[in-house]
């Protein structure tokens, strides 16, 4: 209910001055300028279009609203927010709520309407931060506020199902609400080839090269498609390159780092390596569980949080499976009628429950749950870099390999890139470590137990 006198209208108009030209024009577009008013007995409530980015404003400018609200409005208190309520958006849900099930094709008509064919429900608005993919979010968002001023190429790698497709599309989603006049093209690596294949067949090459040259922003996912597929791979030397030069925007995923490429030429490689390159891992716990409640807000009946805190233990490194068994909770209790609780929960995932055999480690898991505890990423560990603290991370990961698994010493060391003196010294050391240091002590402890459990982190 709005009750909106000449005078709170002014007072909002002045609140907006005073917020448009504290901030920059990419900030004031997407955040601020998107805050609307309601007033509730005359007191002002200010209201974002999402939970999203209801958290965003109030955690980075805060502040400035909060001056800016008693400047405007002559209160000393703080101004009240909340999220838009469906109606209020104007569609019955602003943001297209997680689909249960893979999305349907679009129809050729979709398609043509939408030329970037952007996934549309992969906005930043939806995509949740936590420390596992904070840079690669960061720089993304960088990239889609100025595409072609930072870094170029962004190359952002990961394994399945981390959120390598939803931070593209989320850029270009970004920058075409920012700059509508750009063009934009997401394509999947087997689109590229085919569209490549089909040019050459139908004897267009022309049709190609504007359609990949003529972009202002290419988002390229699952580079790794490429691999040894050589004409494909000269071809797209040509566009990066000639978009390079441009000075458009380039997003790539992949799968594996560069330097994993293996059948990838040098030349193309390191222009991988020109721009910034960052990884995405496997969220922690709070970020699972962050992503869980944040998709059972659309769920038709509430999810208590110690389902949500389940589930969010039983998949650990896949978000698509993560979602798929939230799915399967609510497609339960949708269908029975019935709420969800943990023992109902429990019972709908069977299957997924981890069985009573432990799996057994692998220095891969051991490699990047130490990188992990030590802030770093699989890549520093297996690198060449001789920096503290990255050797001590190293020499406790090799410790870990062998006391934890049964490979021998070149087997490890060859997952270091190292060869077994260097193992065994690294074990030595770390057992010299373990009997005088306190905190590596500690550390290591809480790292073979985490590991024995499951192989994660441990948040506690
Ligand atoms: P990838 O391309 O790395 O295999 P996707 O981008 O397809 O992974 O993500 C898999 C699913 O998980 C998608 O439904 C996506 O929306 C979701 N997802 C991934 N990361 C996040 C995140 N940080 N917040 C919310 N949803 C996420
Ligand atoms: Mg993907």
């Amino acid at each position: 209910m709005t009750q909106q006198t000449a005078q709170t209208t002014d007072s909002w108009i002045s609140f907006r001055e005073s917020l448009r030209t504290a901030v920059s024009k990419s900030n004031w577009e997407t955040w601020l300028s998107r805050l609307r008013p309601d007033y509730e007995d005359e007191q002002l409530v200010i209201v974002a279009p999402s939970e999203f980015h209801l958290r965003w404003v109030k955690d980075k400018h805060g502040d400035l609203i909060a001056h800016a609200y008693r400047t405007a409005f002559g209160s000393d208190g703080l101004p009240e927010f909340r999220v838009a309520t469906p109606a209020e958006i104007g569609e019955v849900l602003a943001e297209t709520p997680p689909a249960p099930v893979p999305e349907p094709a679009p129809t050729p008509g979709e398609v043509a309407a939408k030329e970037t064919s952007l996934i549309p429900r992969y906005k930043f608005e939806s995509f949740v931060v936590g420390q596992s993919n904070r840079f690669a979010w960061a720089a993304a968002m960088a990239v889609a506020e100025q595409p072609g001023a930072h870094y170029n190429p962004l190359f952002i790698y990961g394994g399945a199902g981390l959120g390598k497709t939803h931070l593209l599309n989320a850029v270009g989603h970004q920058a075409l609400e920012m700059y509508p006049n750009l063009v934009v093209r997401y394509v999947t690596s087997e689109q590229f080839l085919n569209d490549f294949i089909d040019s050459i067949r139908r004897k267009r090459p022309d049709d190609f090269k504007h359609r990949y040259r003529g972009v202002d922003i290419l988002l390229l996912d699952d580079v790794q498609f490429f691999e040894g597929k050589e004409e494909t791979l000269e071809e797209f030397f040509h566009t990066f390159n000639s978009l390079y030069m441009a000075g458009k925007q380039m997003v790539i995923s992949s799968d594996r780092h560069p330097r994993n490429l293996s059948s990838l030429e040098d030349r193309l490689r390191s222009r991988f390596e020109w721009g910034l390159l960052t990884d995405i891992q496997p969220p922690d716990v709070e970020t699972r569980i962050a992503i869980l409640k944040r998709n059972a807000e659309f769920a038709p009946r509430p999810v208590p949080p110690d389902v949500l805190e389940y589930i969010a233990t039983l998949v650990s490194d896949n978000i698509r499976e993560l979602e798929g068994a939230l799915t399967r909770v609510t497609a339960w209790s949708a269908l029975n009628r019935r709420d969800i609780d943990l023992d109902t929960a429990m019972r709908v995932l069977q299957d997924m429950m981890p069985s009573d055999e432990p799996t057994p480690l692998s220095a891969d898991i051991i490699i990047r749950t130490t990188a992990q505890a030590y802030g770093f990423i699989t890549d520093d560990l297996v690198s060449s870099s001789r920096r503290q603290p990255l050797v001590l991370a190293r020499q406790i990961a090799m410790y870990l390999c062998r006391e934890l698994t049964d490979l021998s010493l070149p087997k490890i060391g060859e997952k270091f890139n190292r060869d077994h003196t260097t193992v065994l010294h690294s074990v030595e050391k770390v057992k010299r470590i373990l009997r005088s240091d306190r905190a590596v002590f500690d550390r290591v402890n809480q790292l073979t137990q985490d590991l024995r459990k499951g192989g994660g982190l441990s948040t506690g």
